[in-house]
């Protein structure tokens, strides 16, 4: 049985309009910890009625949100982490419990949440405009920045907090008031966070959680001409789909979609640095995230040297109930998860790859982290995005052979690659077809930085002074004087 310090921060009703609301007709969805199986509870099954309310509490807060001076919602954002950090332990032992990850990546994933409300908070206040000089001498041309409305955000499992963070802090910050639905399985990190919201004294309609049927809520969302933004982080397909349904409507739309990250490694890289990075750009959050590695390049001089010490350290992995003290891989999100990383796996040996650890299900949906040897572009792990603790190796030769592996997929979210030769890893930075790449480590997100892809990983871009943009409008103003 889950037990908080604070026992209110587990909510299970959803907010609109600054009231805690059950569904128009009482149903719910059942929310389930993916370590057992075991049931934490249920929220309300909402739909497009509760939603189109949500939405119309968020047109109805914003006139005197938008109103307010950067200044004054920097301050209330600034509670707003503030609290995110009173409560980190309730909050990462709630994350835990619904999504599996372990305790430790748990709270880390809060400090990460709470970074956003505290940069957006500062961000806000430096949302400048220009001062055009112009061609005319009777006319002044300036340009302003305005929020853009009524935001919608569909948010993912994989960070139930920090994802949520990204979108609101600079939808908030830049006067918006937003509309989240989060993922089905982790319903609880999202109303945790609504309920500080409150606490931080965010006004009603500003900040509203929705939870329910994902085709329902999304169409009512996108369909709304109420809604001017939709933001979304979760597969290629879904994203599509928003995409498409946000035509209608002409909608600002920000998608951070799937990846399929090479992690390529040259002969002069530094190993043990190389297999540090490796380790963090794989298997955190059981390989759940968008910018893991998802096909570890190899150099044929390094190779074996890599290979030999990458099943070393992943034998070592400790793999259980996230959280249990001490453990480094937690659960995967479900059983379908877990079998698609099967499957990926026993298409891997199939076609000859070799297992050099690791691939033995336990359970319905632990996984050990395993690593293959000999992996090549007609298996699946090279094509599609593999979500879970599986991590194929490919032997390469050249420099010029892996740029064209490397950028052979559809995506285009994060890049790694390592070497000591500084002419090589100015080459590739630039010859890589990704939004971020990482040279000598394997971990690049930070609220300071832009982060998103390009090709089929996305459209714009999250964090840094760039993320406040996606909320921004331009508005050009053209005054005569005479
Ligand atoms: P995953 O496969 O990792 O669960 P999804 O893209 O399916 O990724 O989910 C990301 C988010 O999109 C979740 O909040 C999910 O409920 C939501 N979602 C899934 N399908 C739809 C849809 N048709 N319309 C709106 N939201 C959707």
């Amino acid at each position: 049985m889950l037990t908080l310090k604070d026992a209110t921060l587990r909510r299970e009703a959803c907010l609109v309009g600054g009231e805690w609301i059950a569904a128009d007709d009482g149903r719910v969805d059942d929310v389930t910890n993916p370590a057992d199986g075991s049931r934490l509870g249920r929220v309300p099954r909402l739909g497009e009625a509760e939603t189109r309310r949500a939405i119309d509490a968020a047109e109805a807060a914003l006139p005197a949100w938008r109103a307010r001076s950067a200044k004054e919602r920097g301050t209330l954002l600034r509670r707003w982490h503030d609290l995110l950090l009173a409560h980190q332990e309730d909050l990462a032992a709630l994350m835990t419990a619904e999504q599996g990850k372990p305790l430790a990546e748990a709270r880390g994933e809060i400090g990460f949440a709470a970074s956003f409300f505290e940069w957006f908070a500062e961000e806000g206040r430096r949302t400048y405009g220009d001062v055009i000089p112009s061609p005319q001498g009777d006319r002044r041309l300036l340009v302003v920045k305005q929020p853009v409305g009524v935001c919608a955000a569909i948010t993912p499992w994989n960070f139930p907090a920090a994802m949520i963070a990204r979108k609101a802090g600079p939808a908030l910050a830049a006067g918006c008031t937003i509309v989240i639905k989060p993922a089905a399985q982790t319903p609880y990190s999202a109303l945790a966070l609504a309920e500080l919201a409150q606490r931080a004294g965010i006004p009603a309609g500003v900040v509203n959680v929705v939870t329910g049927e994902a085709r329902a809520i999304g169409r009512a969302m996108t369909e709304s001409p109420k809604v001017r933004k939709l933001t979304f982080t979760g597969s290629t397909g879904v994203g599509k789909l928003l995409l498409r349904q946000c035509a209608d409507t002409v909608k600002k739309v920000s998608m951070e979609l799937g990846g399929n990250a090479p992690f390529i490694v040259f002969d002069d890289a530094d190993l043990e640095k190389a297999i540090e990075g490796v380790m963090q750009a794989k298997f955190r959050n059981a390989g759940q995230t968008c910018v893991c590695a998802n096909r570890i390049f190899v150099q044929a001089g390094i190779h074996d040297a890599f290979a030999a010490r990458l099943a070393e350290e992943v034998a070592r992995l400790r793999v259980g109930p996230g959280a249990e003290e001490g453990i480094q891989v937690g659960p995967l999100i479900d059983a379908a998860a877990a079998d698609k990383v099967v499957e990926q796996l026993d298409d891997a040996l199939a076609k000859g790859g070799e297992l050099l650890v690791g691939g033995e299900r336990r359970g319905a949906t632990f996984l050990t982290p395993a690593v293959i040897a000999g992996a090549t572009p007609q298996m699946a792990c090279f094509g599609e995005e593999t979500f879970g603790p599986l991590a194929p190796l490919f032997r390469f030769e050249d420099e010029a052979e892996v740029v064209a592996l490397a950028n052979a997929t559809e995506y285009g979210l994060a890049a790694y690659c390592y070497t000591r030769d500084l002419g090589r890893a100015w080459r590739l930075s630039e010859a890589l077809e990704y939004g971020m790449v990482g040279i000598n480590n394997g971990h690049v997100s930070t609220c300071e930085a832009p982060f998103g892809g390009v090709k089929q990983s996305g459209l714009g871009r999250e964090g840094a002074h760039q993320g406040i943009e996606d909320y921004l409008e331009t508005k050009y103003i053209n005054m005569a004087i005479d």
